[in-house]
């Protein structure tokens, strides 16, 4: 019998309905060792088509009529043997199809683009005549401080000159023009500037602690998953950096994640300060060029230790020994689309299978990592309960709202937070004021009493629909919008939603004398933008910072002695279970910004409901306390971390298509409903966003304590979906495993 190598190939323009990989003939000609992780041009009905080759198969049927692949696209691979099982496990626990999910992983290399020489700049003339010729350009100060900043620091590009001197590019061109600068052009690196300090501070006695501990298993070879719950100010980036030592020392590489937010420049200069070239960057804010660079760097094995955002999880490190997530309670580490991975699952299965540790740090821990911690479970729990200054964290003032406004005080501001913010303008210092808000505030609650409307059936909170229509989006559950409170007969029942312009308006009106800047997704649309307006604020050339999440973490101000929360419920109104975890972290985070002033802060939490455990917890710095109450709720529902849930998204222009395909794959579950095996199914309902870019939108939510019950029952609800859509564009679905966003 004649055996052929014959290759599997997964087509990279299919659809849903191509979700198996199709076999090819491998060419005489072709070698089949690097051909594993390529992709190849291949004959697919009367067309040609570009796909991965995922792995080779051994043939025996010599008479079916195989083809043959065409070429191959790529020199070398485009994925490591690791990439794609990491892939095929992705695919397989997110059901999300295999062609995107190959797509995610090797993106930097897809996306390569050709240039990647980038313009570094010097000044023209010796350090000694700085002087002289910073003063023949006197009365013009940017370009003062240009060459000022290049003469200290040669060897910038135009964009890290521009962000450091705080000029526009114009600013650089004419120096340029007059000769005071010139630049040499280099291959991009996006490395150039760094310098290694050998210099480590001391280590606290909670730190060599923890340090020790993770280091012990480090040596040991073993995959064991630790979770850091550390106070902010703690000290937690320096227990990275000495673990990340050990594994080094070890001939092993380290993975660090971080969400977007926190990657700021401090963050950055530490890690290339304390380890110099070995440093990977990989963030959103990067080109494709320098994107690709660092993943080149990476997988020749020049870059060892690898900081980045959540698709840096992915990246072609070999021999990794450790994966660090730090806020590793974010929700940015979920992918929002798919493949809907959350990069803390892909850590841990990654870590599992090469042996590797897997640290993760928050100063409020997800309740599914704590649970995980707590007792004698799975995880090892190492606590940092000091700050590293001593400092003691702020006092956090909790101001009842509903006070406020029953003596007749409607504004944003209560009179407590504005009282604080006129002392401290008077006192030159500095103030953050916080919204939080997530773009979707269409809840209804009571100014009187604080009462939210929530499902009887869900305890999720109520959403104005349409002609004062109140809805579940679990359960499809409806009431008419109430015109009094059903808790106070109060007739102040309504919307409440607050943005940044308007709490800016509020506050110039209020305080006329104060410099006020804004922060939200309008004002740092500008690429940079963000970074100035921080750096603005910092150098003090305002008063009174207003901001979204964006605020909320990652940054140091000396000069900020008070952070006022404007509405810390708003998030308990998200129509989401998470809410209460989501309210008590961004309150934490957000207090955790005051009082690393010397002087000591202060915080002032503004809410309708004070006596939330949520809010209560978070102001006395009390995460035992809320996790207790929160796991309560969370026992009573049976929602995670006391079960698994899988969203089911069902979309499409045609309305009554949706509709249909929703009911059909209710039926199915049904039957799992039905039997009482223990699914709870809920739906199909329309999603808090119903219509999105013309498609219209409905789910279902799926949780179950049976994890392999709950997947079974999905798969042969998608498998039948898949079936049934076919090639239609009319209706598709998609899933979401252990969602973190119901909208
Ligand atoms: P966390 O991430 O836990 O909120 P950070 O890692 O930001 O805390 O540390 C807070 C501050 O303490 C940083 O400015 C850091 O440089 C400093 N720091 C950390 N460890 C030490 C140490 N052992 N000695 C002195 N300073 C330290
Ligand atoms: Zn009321
Ligand atoms: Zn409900």
């Amino acid at each position: 019998m004649q055996v052929s190598r014959v290759a599997e190939v997964i087509v990279e323009t299919g659809g849903i309905s191509m979700q198996k990989s199709l076999h090819y003939k491998i060419p005489e000609e072709m070698q089949s060792d690097n051909l594993v992780g390529s992709r190849v041009l291949i004959p697919l009905g009367n067309r040609q088509a570009s796909g991965f080759v995922v792995g080779l198969a051994e043939d025996t049927s010599v008479d079916r009529k195989l083809k043959s692949i065409i070429k191959l696209l790529d020199q070398e691979p485009v994925l490591t043997k690791e990439q794609l099982r990491i892939a095929r496990w992705i695919s397989g626990y997110y059901f999300s199809s295999p062609q995107r999910t190959l797509q995610a992983i090797a993106h930097p290399v897809l996306n390569k683009t050709r240039s990647c020489r980038e313009k570094h700049y010097y000044v023209n003339f010796s350090i000694e005549e700085l002087n002289r010729v910073t003063r023949e350009i006197r009365r013009a100060p940017k370009q003062v401080a240009v060459l000022n900043t290049t003469a200290r620091s040669p060897g910038l590009t135009k964009k890290q000159l521009s962000e450091k001197a705080c000029v526009s590019y114009t600013v650089i061109d004419t120096l340029i023009s007059k000769g005071y600068l010139y630049f040499k052009e280099v291959m991009s690196d996006v490395n150039s500037t760094s310098y290694i300090s050998p210099v480590k501070p001391e280590l606290t006695g909670e730190q060599a602690k923890v340090v020790k501990n993770i280091n012990f298993y480090l040596q040991k070879n073993v995959h064991k998953v630790f979770l850091l719950h550390g106070v902010t100010g703690s000290g937690k980036t320096e227990v990275y950096l000495r673990c990340i030592d050990c594994a080094l020392q070890l001939k092993k590489s380290a993975i660090v994640l971080v969400p977007e937010i926190s990657l700021t420049p401090q963050m950055i200069r530490c890690f290339k300060e304390r380890l110099g070239n070995r440093v990977a960057l990989l963030h959103s804010r990067m080109s494709k060029g320098e994107r690709y660079e660092e993943w080149n760097r990476i997988s020749q094995g020049h870059a060892d230790v690898i900081l980045g955002t959540r698709s840096a999880i992915f990246s072609p490190v070999n021999n990794l020994g450790i994966i660090v997530i730090d806020e590793e309670h974010e929700f940015t580490y979920k992918q929002g689309e798919s493949p809907r991975y959350h990069a803390r699952a892909v850590a841990l299965y990654r870590a599992y299978v090469n042996s590797a540790a897997v640290v993760l740090g928050s100063a409020t821990p997800s309740l599914e990592s704590y649970c995980r911690a707590k007792d004698k479970g799975p995880y090892t729990l190492l606590k940092m309960d000091n700050r590293v200054d001593n400092i003691a964290l702020p006092f956090v003032k909790v101001v009842d709202m509903r006070k406020e406004f029953s003596s007749g005080n409607k504004a944003i501001f209560g009179s407590e937070l504005f009282n604080a913010v006129n002392k401290r303008l008077e006192d030159n210092e500095q103030v953050i004021l916080f919204l939080n808000r997530r773009g979707f505030n269409t809840f209804v609650v009571c100014r009187e009493c604080g009462m939210v409307l929530k499902c009887p059936n869900c305890d999720i909170s109520l959403t104005y629909h349409h002609q004062g229509d109140l809805r579940c989006h679990y359960c499809n559950y409806s009431q008419m919008a109430p015109s009094l409170c059903p808790g106070c007969r109060s007739k102040y029942i309504g919307y409440f939603g607050t943005g940044t312009q308007k709490v800016e308006k509020e506050a110039k009106d209020l305080f006329p004398q104060a410099r006020i800047i804004r922060m939200d997704a309008d004002t740092t649309g500008r690429k940079g933008a963000h970074y100035r307006i921080l750096k603005d604020f910092e150098e003090r050339k305002a008063d009174i910072l207003i901001g979204t999440q964006m605020v909320a973490k990652g940054l140091n101000f000396s000069g900020v002695t008070l952070v006022g929360i404007i509405s810390a419920d708003t998030g308990l109104y998200i129509p989401d279970f998470r809410s209460a975890e989501r309210t008590f972290q961004l309150i934490t985070q957000v207090a955790g910004r005051s009082g690393r002033a010397k002087s000591g802060g202060e915080v002032i939490v503004q809410t309708f409901n004070p006596e939330h455990y949520a809010v209560t917890a978070a102001a006395a710095g009390d995460y035992e306390g809320f996790f207790k109450e929160e796991m309560n709720v969370r026992k009573e529902m049976q929602y995670p971390p006391y079960s698994r849930m899988i969203r089911l998204l069902f979309f499409g222009k045609d309305e009554n298509k949706v509709n249909s395909l929703a009911e059909a794959a209710f039926k199915i579950l049904q039957g799992y409903i039905n039997e009482d095996k223990g699914i709870i199914a809920v739906g199909p309902s329309p999603a808090p966003l119903t219509r999105v870019r013309g498609n219209y939108r409905l789910h279902i939510v799926l949780w179950s304590k049976d994890e392999e019950i709950l997947r079974d029952a999905v798969k042969k609800t998608y498998d039948y979906c898949v079936k049934s859509v076919g090639t239609g564009k009319n209706a598709g679905i998609s899933v979401d495993v252990d969602p973190y966003s119901m909208i």
